[in-house]
């Protein structure tokens, strides 16, 4: 899976100070660790599953700590009582002043590996309603913003 820095500003094709990427872990950069509450995990599986996206990624890669191959299947979860395979979405969160965006193999990385979130994200992340329409509105105007080339 490809790696960007914890509360870093690079995503790939987008550059920009208010983009922050979270939970984009890969070999050789350490896990930050730490105990994640429950219903913030929880609140992480909502957002998975209704969550605005910017992009479904075509092409899954494996997470590096488990697996050298990175085409070895992703892994399978329970997310918000659906079975569904990990790695293949990308999930914004408004913040205050930025967007944040993850992958929703952060819950694999927080379920095998003890991943903790920084506490500023998981803050945001508890905020947002996935099903209300201001929370989309919202993620689009940040994400025109951020990534005007996406448009
Ligand atoms: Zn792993």
């Amino acid at each position: 899976m490809s790696y960007f820095r914890d509360g870093g500003h690079w995503w790939g094709s987008c550059e920009h100070p208010k983009l922050v990427t979270i939970g984009w872990m890969g070999k050789p950069h350490p896990i930050p660790q730490g105990a994640v509450d429950p219903e913030d995990v929880a609140r992480l599986e909502q957002l998975i599953r209704h969550g605005w996206t910017p992009e479904e990624i075509e092409s899954t890669e494996a997470c590096s700590f488990c697996f050298d191959d990175p085409d070895t299947e992703p892994p399978w979860r329970i997310v918000a009582g659906q079975e569904t395979y990990l790695g293949w979405r990308n999930i914004c969160v408004p913040g205050k002043t930025c967007i944040y965006i993850f992958p929703d193999q952060i819950l694999h990385y927080i379920d095998t590996h003890g991943y903790k979130p920084p506490v500023k994200f998981l803050r945001a992340m508890r905020k947002v309603d996935p099903k209300d329409p201001a929370y989309e509105k919202r993620c689009d105007e940040l994400w025109r913003l951020v990534a005007p080339h996406f448009y």
